[in-house]
């Protein structure tokens, strides 16, 4: 019922519920506070990033992946929460620890995250959920162990029962946690928004813009969200998610972490763009950049190409080095050689983007 979709485009309606679209190239959630930034990016290049990553330091980086994501979890979940009106009616309705779950499992299959089923819940506060097409099992695990701990203000243990292509996840209540937090480790960056004229054209049924519905189909069984042209899958993230996940493993690995991001989402995007056939032009780069403005990632408002010098200015960006990856990744497809990029933080609400080949 809840991911009833739209005749006309195929969004689940629940999506427009859930997501706003605004002229400065962001997508913001409709959540009560309407603090929570989104965006569309393929699954492939949070997979080319976890693996990537792991293959450089040598060792698995889950754990780490999955606590950045649990932190931004757990706070927007229970910023959610914490209004009086949401959170009256789940508490008075009977059966709402379920109905939540069924809430929050709906809610995800919307965004591409995969099918959850609830297999078993009981009093003491497990769930037994079994996975289908799980976007990436450490950011699963985070999302869960998110949810479950600001739903039920307590800490919380996931054990992996079974691996492979259907994981069966066991989420229970654990003891306090005897690891100290740094205050300053679990607060949510907030990334500075600054104004713009991008016009999008709504989808007469259900109000979704036509730029992303033209691009994209759901299968709202699956849970799954795939591009109609590449065939690749995308899923919607928190930007501040994949934000605190990149300052997790900067915390754990050092600085370096952002020119790993950089460096494994280039190689993506090279190798998924190979092919593309446009010409180098300041517009066809403009054009292969259109996708991100529509997706929630950036609004590219400046292209320039002086010589084989490439500099883009994009406003809002959803997080730097993944764009920075994705421009240079572009220019590699495009121009057929190898590049090397550089960015500016976004502390002002833009970055300025170079890419030249090496
Ligand atoms: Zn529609």
């Amino acid at each position: 019922m809840l991911l009833r979709q739209c005749r006309r485009c195929g969004a689940p309606y629940l999506f427009q519920t859930l997501c706003g679209w605004n002229s400065s190239g962001t997508i913001t959630t409709m959540a009560p506070k309407a603090s929570l930034r989104v965006a569309f990016v393929e699954q492939g290049e949070l997979h080319a990033l976890i693996d990537g990553i792991t293959e450089a330091i040598g060792f698995p980086i889950d754990e780490i992946v999955s606590r950045g994501e649990e932190k931004a979890q757990k706070s927007s979940v229970t910023e959610l929460l914490s209004e009086k009106m949401l959170r009256g009616w789940l508490f008075r309705s009977k059966g709402f620890t379920r109905r939540f779950i069924g809430g929050v499992t709906s809610v995800a299959a919307c965004l591409g995250h995969g099918k959850a089923e609830l297999i078993e819940f009981t009093r003491e506060k497990s769930l037994l959920m079994r996975m289908y097409d799980p976007y990436a099992l450490p950011l699963v695990i985070g999302d869960l162990k998110g949810v479950y701990e600001a739903y039920f203000q307590t800490a919380s243990k996931v054990t992996i029962l079974e691996r492979g292509e259907t994981p069966m996840i066991r989420i229970e209540k654990a003891g306090p946690v005897d690891r100290e937090e740094d205050p300053q480790r679990l607060q949510l960056k907030e990334v500075p928004t600054v104004p713009g004229e991008i016009t999008l054209t709504r989808c007469r049924g259900c109000g979704t813009p036509s730029e992303m519905t033209d691009a994209v189909t759901w299968d709202t069984a699956k849970g799954t969200i795939h591009c109609k042209s590449t065939g690749r899958r995308l899923v919607m993230i928190i930007v501040e998610a994949i934000n605190a996940v990149i300052r997790e493993l900067g915390w754990e690995l050092g600085e370096t972490v952002n020119e790993m991001v950089q460096r494994f989402e280039q190689r993506y995007i090279a190798e998924v763009y190979a092919g593309v056939g446009a010409d180098g032009s300041p517009e066809a780069y403009k054009r292969l950049l259109s996708d991100p403005a529509a997706f929630g990632q950036c609004n590219p408002v400046e292209v320039i190409k002086e010589r084989n010098l490439l500099t883009v200015r994009v406003d809002n960006p959803f997080c730097e080095p993944l764009l920075a990856g994705k421009v240079a990744g572009l220019y590699e497809a495009v121009e057929k050689v190898r590049a090397k990029a550089v960015w500016t933080p976004a502390s002002a609400g833009y970055a300025v983007i170079q890419a030249w080949p090496v």
